[in-house]
């Protein structure tokens, strides 16, 4: 089972519900694919085994066929490459390898290079399990290629745990394509209420089932608890903001090894999407 732990913004504790998921079950595999802030290593003791480029194509023009006719400007939808005056100008940084302006080039005067857009670090265990953080590099404008890669990583018979970027971003909806269930992780104020509608709607939209798990429970916001019931979405867990659990972060432990009741909590939340 594919399992994705979303929030829809940043500083939820969507980290540490994944990397806490990871280290209570077995037969899991973790794949970090917010990729423009990967942070679950830091939670991790494991040990790094190998590293994969990722690469991109992006268009080189030869100034000697190219007319100027203005159609690989016209059909790109991200401004990277742009018919001036006496030559077409590419921003590589901002191509994301879609192959359209070839296509359209009658004077077949675009060749591809290929770049470095960011890397995939492969981890393990002491116990065997795999564990897989995408990075994308500074300047590079998506994270998407990164995210697919990581997706094609084909795991039979094991959990899968996709720590996704928050919001509602391409990049989002790259890393729960395939999901079978995602966890929406969100915290009782106004601004985590806001982003979670939208991420309720994306899920809708994309025919994905979930669950919620309210994070820093406590905090007076009843309507975060209104909104759920009249939507009928399920509360997986309620975890209660605590100092001692802020401490075991900011000391980069794992919550769940160090405090009971969180672990309860999480194994809890693993019951009710894996029936374990
Ligand atoms: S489509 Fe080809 S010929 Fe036309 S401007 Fe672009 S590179 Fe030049
Ligand atoms: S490959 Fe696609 S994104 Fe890149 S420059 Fe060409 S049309 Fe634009």
């Amino acid at each position: 089972m594919k399992i994705a732990v979303l929030s829809g913004k940043g500083g939820t504790g969507k980290t540490t519900l994944s990397v806490n998921l990871f280290a209570q079950l077995n037969d899991v595999v973790l794949l970090d694919s917010d990729v423009e802030e990967p942070n679950s290593h830091i939670f991790l003791d494991m040990k790094e085994i190998g590293e994969i480029d990722v690469v991109k194509k992006y268009p080189i023009v030869d100034d000697v066929k190219c007319n100027l006719c203005g159609a690989c400007g016209e059909i790109c939808q991200f401004n990277a490459i742009i018919p001036a005056k006496s030559r077409v100008m590419v921003f590589a940084d901002l191509c994301h390898d879609c192959g359209g302006c070839k296509m359209v080039c009658k004077q077949n005067a675009i060749i591809y290079a290929e770049k470095s857009m960011g890397t995939i670090t492969h981890y393990k265990s002491g116990e065997n399990k795999d564990f897989y953080s995408g990075i994308l590099r500074i300047g590079e404008v998506s994270g998407v290629k990164i995210i697919e890669e990581l997706r094609a990583l084909s795991y039979n018979n094991v959990t899968q745990i996709v720590d996704s970027p928050p919001g509602t971003s391409c990049a989002t909806v790259a890393s729960i394509e395939e999901v079978d269930y995602a966890i929406i992780v969100t915290e009782p104020t106004p601004f985590g209420l806001s982003d979670m509608k939208m991420v309720v709607e994306m899920l809708r939209n994309m025919g994905i089932p979930f669950g919620v798990v309210i994070n820093k429970a406590g905090l007076v916001f009843d309507e975060i608890h209104q909104y759920l019931s009249n939507e009928k979405i399920e509360i997986l867990e309620e975890i209660p903001f605590k100092k001692q659990y802020a401490r075991f972060y900011a000391q980069g432990k794992m919550i769940s090894n160090e405090d009971e009741d969180y672990r309860m909590k999480i194994k809890n939340i693993i019951t009710k999407v894996l029936g374990e």
